[in-house]
């Protein structure tokens, strides 16, 4: 197995989730940019359940190279905690999380590198421009960024994924935050340190097809604004307000009627009107109110993030590498 592991320098970590047709690709592009570093490094790849072959691969990938792990999860659990079990596996000195479909070009690795080694604890890049992205997905992120921005005091840098470099105390303290809905970027962007950007330029896909359906889209901007702004909550008090308002001043008028002139106001439409509009702010209210609830208990259950079925290419686990029980999962 492995003889005296040499402590990485930089370990990346690889989310993985049908990812099959571009794995070799990848291999090839991330081995060549972590050789011309000239320091030791680990990768990590993480299958998130994948259905297809990417299981396959990659256990050949650690197999040829002593370099690459391999943590199998039990099931799909999503992007944000694949790369939750990677930074948690991580051995390096600084910790490079990078998407298996290419889009974030590996040959961007030494620029990070280069910000880390002047001091930045935090290196993201931010994508100038995304190639081969419908024009629906950049308008929705694109205002969903900013959006975010304007309901949190958190300093998320705009047109930034998950693409970033971390210190190792960086990376130690997001290891710290054991939240179920995680929204990792801005986690990253809360912890503080020194943070900084490198800018670079969106590829299309190297193959295959998004891995981020529409319901797991949502699911992330959902996770992002009920974990970090508490504004939807306070939606209720400000519909109140207006609501209020508004029929002090209906009652007003319908008295001034009724008392100054011999017509009484009649009509069923706009009792009706007023019922539903009130109604359908109480029912959108309570479904807010709903989503913390549902988070909370979430949280309060502390469930494992992900669960891990098999680790593959870890030093310390010597012979019985290949197997490893899910009761095994280090960090959960
Ligand atoms: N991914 C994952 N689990 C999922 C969905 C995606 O691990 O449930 C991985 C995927 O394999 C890729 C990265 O997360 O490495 C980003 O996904 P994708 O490229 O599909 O998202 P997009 O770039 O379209 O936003
Ligand atoms: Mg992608």
């Amino acid at each position: 197995m492995h003889l005296m592991a040499i402590a990485p320098v930089f370990s990346v970590v690889v989310p993985v989730y049908n990812e099959g047709v571009v794995l070799r690709n990848l291999e090839q592009r991330l081995s060549r940019v972590l050789e011309s570093l000239g320091k030791p490094y680990e990768v990590i790849f993480v299958d998130d359940g994948s259905k297809d072959e990417s299981p396959a691969v990659l256990r050949q990938l650690v197999q040829s190279r002593s370099a690459y792990r391999l943590i199998l999860f039990s099931k799909n659990f999503g992007h944000q905690a694949a790369v939750t079990a990677g930074v948690d596996a991580a051995a390096g000195d600084a910790v490079v999380v990078i998407d298996a479909d290419l889009q974030d070009p590996p040959e961007l690795i030494p620029q990070l590198a280069a910000r880390w080694q002047e001091g930045y604890d935090v290196v993201y890049a931010v994508r100038m421009a995304r190639k081969g992205e419908s024009l629906f997905k950049r308008t929705t992120a694109s205002i969903f960024y900013r959006g975010l921005r304007l309901l949190t005091t958190l300093e998320l840098p705009l047109d930034t994924g998950d693409f970033r470099l971390m210190s190792r105390q960086a990376a130690t303290a997001l290891t710290g935050l054991r939240e179920r809905h995680r929204f990792i970027r801005g986690m990253v962007a809360w912890l503080g340190f020194r943070q900084t950007g490198v800018p670079y330029v969106r590829e299309p896909r190297a193959g295959g097809e998004t891995k981020y359906s529409i319901r797991k889209m949502v699911a992330l901007a959902a996770d992002a604004i009920f974990s970090f702004s508490a504004f939807p909550l306070q939606l209720a008090s400000y519909f109140g307000l207006i609501s209020a308002a508004i029929s002090f001043g209906a009652l007003v008028y319908v008295l001034y009627i009724r008392i100054f002139t011999a017509a009484a106001i009649t009509g069923w439409a706009s009792v009706m009107a007023a019922l539903a509009f009130i109604g359908s702010i109480q029912l959108l209210t309570l479904g807010i109110i709903g989503s913390y609830i549902a988070r909370i208990y979430d949280e309060v259950r502390q469930r494992p993030i992900y669960i891990i079925a098999s680790r593959y290419g870890f030093a310390e686990e010597g012979s019985d590498d290949s197997q490893t029980s899910s009761g095994r999962a280090r960090g959960v």
